[in-house]
């Protein structure tokens, strides 16, 4: 684990990115000619939205009604106790509509959708919480929807297919590669070129082409918003650490950026570990990744030699991803933004220990939050006090738990 470091400079959290796209050497646009005229319209549609009192106001208010914002900032006080050390709260986005903060990006991509005239929206997934989140404010908003997701993600998430299904979405499988998440992004990325004048393409996280990382980080900005404004509620004083879960980096970045200039509070973004640091056995990008470019945009990224993606593993499909989101990279490099990783096993005991203790079942994504923030807690006095974005609720996972741990005690 990396030792705490001071801020080096002031950082001015709305220099990035640069109107390029960059976030220092991270970012951009590597996208096929045909995109480049879409993505720009993209982004001067999403700086008018921005800047427009109408479109904000419209945004707050789908957020309280349809999402259920504001999430609580929740003690968890058996964790507390059960680590001796510093306090635990939990920003609990796993109460939000359809399980997880994914549906604040949803919504805020589909009123640009429709601002921008769009009558189509295509989206990918993984474990499928993104699609269903999708899918969701596509029925609201009365958009045609089409999810795309890779075949074997369709068998191991076949109630998220259904989810979608009964909410309207055509769910389109994707039989290519892998057949997971990296196949059903460039199958969808292929529907938005040959449609792209009706259609508009939710992406899911903080990731792919500009203006993608900058406007998902931008619509889940809110999580740290109210954070703050909890936690000084609450304490009466600004949070010693926070913790989130990376997978493309959107609901760590949501939370972190309000903190990003409060050199005083440290930030840790927690990779999937896996079962350990062997290549293809892990998604930690920050430990065996490196600098190169996968669908849309430059940074971390797990590669061969050749440059080939490697294979991922993580207990959770909401992580198990080959790259991280660029402006992670950036934080990364200036030393604001600390990373650490949590396994497979570490994960499921967690899991297991925080439904018991607290009455809540936390998503394995957002579990590996939690690993760090105990290991963390028990370092620390009690008079300081930890942060953990629960980015999700655990719903989506416990059949998948709950045949690893009928497995093991079967050993
Ligand atoms: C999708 C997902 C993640 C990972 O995505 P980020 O963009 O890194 O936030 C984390 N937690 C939950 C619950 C998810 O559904």
């Amino acid at each position: 684990m990396p030792a705490t470091q001071e801020t080096p400079a002031a950082t001015d959290r709305f220099a990035l990115p640069d109107a390029g796209g960059h976030f220092g050497p991270y970012g951009g646009v590597f996208v096929p000619e045909t995109l480049m005229t879409a993505l720009a319209e993209l982004g001067a549609a999403y700086t008018a939205a921005k800047n427009d009192p109408v479109f904000q106001s419209e945004l707050r208010h789908h957020l309280r009604e349809f999402a259920g914002r504001p999430s609580p900032l929740y003690f968890a006080e058996r964790l507390t106790a059960h680590c001796g050390g510093a306090k635990i709260y939990l920003k609990r986005e796993d109460l939000l509509h359809t399980g997880a903060h994914k549906i604040n990006n949803a919504l805020g991509q589909a009123l640009l959708a429709r601002r921008m005239g769009k009558k189509r929206v295509i989206a990918e997934t993984g474990a499928g919480q993104h699609g269903v989140a999708t899918a969701a404010v596509c029925a609201k908003f009365g958009f045609e929807c089409v999810i795309y997701m890779g075949a074997v993600d369709m068998a191991r998430q076949a109630l998220n297919v259904f989810r979608m299904r009964l909410m309207g979405a055509e769910v389109r499988g994707v039989e290519a590669g892998q057949k997971t998440l990296k196949e059903a992004i460039n199958e969808a990325m292929r529907d938005w070129v040959t449609n792209v004048r009706g259609t508009h393409y939710i992406l899911g996280s903080a990731l792919g082409a500009h203006p993608y990382p900058m406007m998902v980080r931008d619509f889940h900005r809110v999580i740290g918003v109210e954070a703050k404004e909890q936690i000084l509620a609450r304490e009466g004083r600004l949070p010693d650490e926070i913790i989130a879960c990376v997978g493309g980096g959107s609901n760590a970045m949501g939370i972190f950026f309000e903190f990003l200039e409060e050199s005083g509070v440290r930030l840790t973004g927690v990779e999937a570990g896996g079962r350990g640091l062997a290549r293809g056995d892990h998604a930690a990008r920050f430990e065996g990744g490196r600098l190169g470019v996968l669908q849309g945009c430059k940074t971390y990224i797990l590669q061969n030699a050749e440059g080939q993606i490697e294979l991922t593993h993580s207990v959770s499909a909401g992580l198990d991803y080959a790259a991280i989101g660029p402006e992670h990279a950036i934080y990364r490099d200036r030393g604001r933004i600390d990373y650490a990783h949590a396994t497979d096993d570490e994960v499921l005991e967690t899991f297991q220990l925080c439904s018991r203790l607290e009455g809540i079942i936390p998503a394995l994504e957002s579990t590996h939050a939690l690993v760090h923030a105990m290991k963390r807690a028990r370092a620390l006095p009690k008079d300081k006090v930890i942060v953990v974005n629960l980015s999700g609720r655990g719903d989506k996972d416990v059949n998948q738990v709950q045949v690893l741990l009928d497995g093991r005690s079967n050993k």
